[in-house]
């Protein structure tokens, strides 16, 4: 331990200390998921050599917020509902990243998956720190109405930390457009003009851009043909499994099949269906329109979810939760690629066995930064009142999804080290270079 550290009852981290139990991280971020983040750092800050000056700073989160408040439901009865906001790091710039609405949410994963936006914002070159947040809520047990007052009750409580040069949230788990709309709405008439810079992820229609919604998705895909090149795959050949049929997984699908892709199996929260010869990806999505869920859909088969990942494939897209590859399945899977469309969903044991096994894993910090990149365009066109169309939006995007994958495989190849680590070090680099001529103040 350094001396300062131990004067101020710190303790210092030591290079290759990965464990969350043993870095002086602060007992309020605790949870698997951030430990998982700072386990994922510690590895790439040791291939780095990185000071430990800088890594303590990295560790935890610059500013967070956590609050309490009651909202009155349908039934009359008045519910409190817990609200987090968590803001990663400020050197760069604003802070960035979701909001998400789920029944389990907490603290750390907040604390996790704002630490993952500064690496994503880093790793593609956008100027923004990372932030995450959202209500500890169920979405699907609400009416709209409750949801109405919930989000524009939480957007108020945001009120002191949020702005659209402070930290602009988007869509995230359970929240989209409409969501969007309601905090840009609160937001501004809290402050008495239209700030559509606030929120990116909005309606087109309210200063939204267009591509925003199937942006995560597109990028998924753009990451594939990427790395498609460099295998000298053609996409008609090979066959795909999507974890997750929702705002990505479902553009996922769609963008393979339409680029000739045999999309063999896709999820969604009640199960799997599969078909060994491709699914017509479109007749899927009208059934999935008109019954609500996958299930029953006639042209497949029903599968267990968990036996989906497992199914032999070349290309396995989860892009639903967090740790759903564990060392528990790892041993088992059998494909040959693992692109991530959702964030965190491979724990760093699953990571070893994988690397062991010679699976490639393009990580979520590359292969689902569409969706930010394409935030970031929006709130460039709504601070600048000028709207971009349909074509520059998406040749903007492969263009810094292509710059991003590029910078990953040659940092693997320069390091010696599997992509995950490459793309951390990439975008660690980055922001120590920039913490580090900030300087410290005072
Ligand atoms: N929630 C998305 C993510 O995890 C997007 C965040 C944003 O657009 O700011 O990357």
């Amino acid at each position: 331990m350094d001396r300062d550290a131990a004067a101020s009852g710190q303790a210092a981290a030591r290079p290759g200390e990965i464990n969350i139990d043993d870095v002086p991280v602060g007992e309020e971020w605790h949870s698997p998921l951030y430990a998982m983040a700072c386990r994922q750092f510690a590895r790439a800050a040791d291939v780095l050599a990185l000071d430990d000056e800088v890594r303590v700073r990295l560790l935890e989160p610059r500013r967070s917020l956590v609050v309490n408040f009651p909202v009155r439901m349908d039934s009359g009865d008045v519910v409190n509902y817990t609200g987090y906001r968590v803001q990663h790091t400020l050197t760069l710039g604003p802070t960035k990243g979701g909001l998400r609405f789920a029944p389990d949410l907490g603290f750390g994963e907040c604390a996790a998956l704002a630490m993952w936006m500064t690496w994503k914002c880093a790793l593609v070159g956008l100027p923004y720190g990372g932030a995450k947040g959202g209500v500890r809520c169920d979405p699907y047990a609400l009416s709209a109405g409750e949801m109405e007052r919930i989000t524009r009750r939480y957007a108020t409580e945001l009120i002191p930390m949020v702005g659209p040069d402070t930290d602009i949230p988007a869509p995230d788990m359970g929240t989209g457009e409409r969501e969007m709309a309601w905090f840009y709405d609160t937001y501004s008439q809290s402050v008495g003009n239209s700030v559509p810079a606030v929120v990116t992820g909005k309606p087109v229609v309210l200063g939204g851009t267009v591509g925003r919604q199937s942006a995560t998705g597109l990028g998924v895909v753009y990451t594939i043909e990427s790395m498609f090149e460099e295998l000298e795959w053609p996409i008609n050949d090979r066959s795909f499994v999507v974890q997750g049929f929702g705002n990505v997984g479902a553009v996922v699908a769609q963008e393979l099949h339409a680029r000739g892709g045999r999309v063999i199996a896709v999820s969604d929260i009640r199960g799997a269906i599969m078909n060994r010869h491709g699914l017509d990806i479109p007749a899927v999505e009208r059934w999935v329109a008109e019954h609500q869920f996958l299930e029953g859909f006639p042209e497949a088969e029903p599968v267990d979810g968990e036996e989906l990942l497992e199914l032999e494939c070349d290309v396995l897209v989860p892009a639903a939760r967090e740790s759903q590859i564990t060392e528990e399945n790892a041993p088992r899977l059998r494909c040959r690629l693992i692109v991530e469309g959702a964030n965190g969903p491979t724990t760093p044991a699953a990571d070893r066995i994988l690397a062991e096994r010679g699976i490639t894993v393009l990580p979520d910090i590359l292969a689902n930064a569409g969706g930010v990149i394409v935030s970031y365009f929006e709130w460039v066109q709504s601070h600048q009142k000028y709207s971009w169309q349909a074509l520059e939006v998406r040749e903007r995007l492969r263009a810094h999804m292509r710059d991003a994958f590029a910078d990953v495989r040659s940092m693997a190849q320069q390091l010696e080290v599997e992509n995950r680590t490459a793309a951390l070090a990439s975008a660690i680099n980055h922001v120590s270079e920039a913490a580090k001529l900030r300087a410290i103040y005072p």
